[in-house]
């Protein structure tokens, strides 16, 4: 194939305790340099996939019981969460996941550590983390816990960004916020996708908004795979979007 496939999840089952069987047989790809959407309705499957991706299901009790996920020709199922973060997969998990005691640089600073970076290293991180989010820079020696929703979102995303990723997972980042932080949030991410290359999969019940970003569409139903296209096909589709979606 003339693009690259980074990731490829491969007739994946995933199991929570030894009875729920969360994911039925998912398969995708994610190309290099796209922003991939895993939409579907609540329950479907978002997260469990992306867990299975970052290897974060033992935390939830959860396992993959079939099939593999190829990370750059790897497989990662014996890799650990903090191996796949060293190997170039960073995940922002739902509810973004601030120390809410820390200051905003202190977090940041805690997304840098798994590269044993340098202090110059870590400087030009920041620098470039504060020059995408503004507000972030004005806050910087607050506590997180103090921030609006949306800034938290923002030191999450700033904080998986100081370990330099290049497959970055988003799990609902628009839940809970006001639509213009949203937008703002959704413009970031395409900034970082078109200037510096970060690859993006993203779970998303919002399937409207997340469509007008993301290059390709994923929906779940049930835990699996019920439709797969260009995102533009998909939001062509208002049909296929509310039947599996309930119109959100
Ligand atoms: P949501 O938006 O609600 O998170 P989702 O599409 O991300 O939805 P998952 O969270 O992946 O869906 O859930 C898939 C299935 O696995 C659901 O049936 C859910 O009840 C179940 N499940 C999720 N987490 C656990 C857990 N920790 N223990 C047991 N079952 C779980």
């Amino acid at each position: 194939a003339s693009e690259q496939t980074l990731l490829h999840v491969d007739g994946v089952e995933a199991i929570y305790g030894d009875a729920i069987l969360a994911l039925r047989g998912v398969s995708f790809g994610v190309p290099k340099g796209a922003i991939v959407a895993l939409l579907g309705a609540n329950g479907a499957g978002k997260s469990t996939t992306l867990k299975a991706v970052s290897n974060l299901l033992g935390a939830s009790r959860g396992r993959i019981s079939k099939g593999t996920i190829t990370w750059r020709g790897e497989v990662t199922g014996r890799l650990s969460p903090a191996d796949l973060v060293r190997k170039g997969i960073v995940q922002v998990l739902e509810g973004r996941h601030c120390f809410p005691q820390l200051t905003v640089e202190e977090n940041l600073l805690s997304g840098g550590f798994a590269r044993r970076p340098g202090r110059r290293e870590l400087r030009d991180d920041l620098d470039r983390i504060y020059a995408l989010f503004p507000r972030l820079k004005l806050r910087r020696r607050g506590k997180a816990g103090l921030l609006s929703g949306g800034e938290q979102q923002m030191v999450a995303i700033g904080r998986a960004l100081m370990s330099r990723p290049t497959l970055m997972l988003l799990d609902e980042p628009s839940m809970g916020l006001a639509p213009m932080i949203v937008e703002e949030i959704f413009e970031i991410i395409r900034r970082l996708n078109a200037d510096d290359g970060v690859t993006f999969l993203l779970a998303e019940q919002n399937a409207h908004l997340v469509l007008r970003y993301a290059h390709h569409g994923v929906v779940l139903e049930n835990g699996r795979v019920a439709a797969s296209a260009p995102a533009a096909d998909l939001l062509a589709r208002d049909d296929v979007i509310d039947f599996y979606l309930g119109g959100s």
